[in-house]
């Protein structure tokens, strides 16, 4: 694709960034098909092509207007156009830039609104206030950390995760405790950083992500190998944590090793011998979260290792498609989160499944709240 983006911006990191990843799409349109927005709303404006183009115009004229934030508000991040894209366009990457020039436009309700939002949910302390007057599922026995021979692994805990779905921490520490682990939990006082960075507030990000890095890294140089994460949509954000950064940025390096040394659960699992669990013997559907099939480009890893232990899976229509958490989206967007939840609960309970079971804490609340049939992570089917 042709670009004309004016020679200033060119100069800057963000403004060669976005001109880099606008002149690898080829316009060829192949990722429509794959766009759960486009599907559903059936505008090219509301395609990962439709937006590219938003975002090109934008930056070359400095003009945005409020249907653009509208188009801009209603894309997911699924990136399931990523893992379709013949050309490797770095959707994900753009769209962030796209959305800082949304910011600029925004009515300031909406700024003041989005701006609580993001704040609530990235306050461990104020959430955890509200988390012990909300339903949330019972509280197994707490793991015991027993000192593994096979070496020492690090738990991301997750900032929502401890109050809202307790039980996958204590499974996941149970089943690392069986395969021989030994377990350090973080006292993870920060979000990974990915609710502010998705909502363009990159300097709160960067303060959360920086103290992560330092205290991890410190887990690191002490002799821990992995760092776990169960919960894919912070996974990704890990992960990405290098591309926040110049190469010759003091945190650049640390970063890099922090993301090396992140794994998802099942990543780490599948390089294991699961002889010693027993599992769980009921009939499920998996949802494979977008944060780990495109964001982590780790596609049918969780249903190859649930096979492998036994489970037949049905196929599930359209696995591809996002369910409609997305983050804030459902919060931000109920109409379209809503309609993708039931598209996403009525393919996953074709095969009359007992249990519903995901990656990905995002998905899994707001799964739940559609359907009478349990939702969990498919980690407390390997915790017996
Ligand atoms: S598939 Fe890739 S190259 Fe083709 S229009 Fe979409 S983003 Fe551009
Ligand atoms: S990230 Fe998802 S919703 Fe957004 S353009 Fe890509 S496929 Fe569509």
């Amino acid at each position: 694709m042709q670009t004309k983006l004016p020679e200033q911006l060119i100069k800057t990191p963000q403004g060669q960034k976005a001109n880099d990843i606008l002149r690898s799409c080829v316009h060829c349109g192949f990722c429509l098909a794959t766009c759960p927005t486009y599907q559903l709303l059936g505008n090219e404006l509301d395609s990962p092509r439709g937006r590219i183009y938003l975002i090109k115009s934008a930056l070359e004229t400095n003009a945005f207007s409020q249907k653009s934030v509208q188009h801009l508000d209603s894309c997911l991040t699924c990136r399931a156009c990523e893992t379709t894209c013949p050309s490797g366009v770095e959707y994900g990457q753009l769209i962030e830039i796209g959305r800082d020039l949304v910011e600029q436009k925004r009515p300031l309700w909406q700024k003041i609104a989005r701006t609580s939002v993001r704040k609530l949910l990235t306050s461990p302390v104020l959430f955890n206030l509200l988390g012990s007057v909300a339903k949330h599922s019972s509280i197994q026995t707490p793991a015991i950390s027993q000192q593994g021979d096979k070496g020492r692994v690090l738990l991301l805990t997750g900032c929502v995760q401890p109050t809202l779905t307790p039980n996958t921490n204590h499974a996941t520490k149970n089943v690392l405790a069986t395969l021989g682990y030994e377990v350090v939990e973080t006292a993870q006082k920060e979000c990974c950083g990915a609710i502010d960075q998705h909502n363009s507030a990159h300097g709160d990000a960067l303060i959360k992500i920086k103290r992560n890095i330092d205290q991890w890294s410190t887990l690191l140089e002490s002799g821990i190998t992995t760092i776990i994460s169960t919960a894919s949509g912070c996974g990704v954000m890990v992960k990405d944590y290098p591309t926040l950064f110049k190469p010759d940025d003091a945190y650049y390096q640390k970063a890099v090793s922090v993301a090396a040394q992140t794994k998802d659960i099942a990543e780490f699992l599948s390089d294991q011998d699961l002889s010693s669990l027993s599992v769980e013997n009921t009939k499920i559907s998996y949802h494979a979260p977008c944060s780990l099939q495109h964001g982590q480009k780790l596609p049918n890893l969780v249903e190859g290792l649930l096979s492998k232990l036994g489970y037949e899976l049905a196929p599930i229509t359209d696995a591809h498609l996002c369910c409609g958490s997305a983050g804030t989206y459902s919060i931000f967007q109920p109409e379209i989160s809503k309609q993708l939840r039931d598209n996403k609960l009525e393919n996953l309970s074709q095969s009359q499944p007992n249990l519903i079971v995901t990656s990905n804490i995002g998905c899994q609340m707001h799964l739940a709240k559609g359907t009478d049939t349990d939702v969990k992570h498919w980690i407390e089917l390997l915790d017996n």
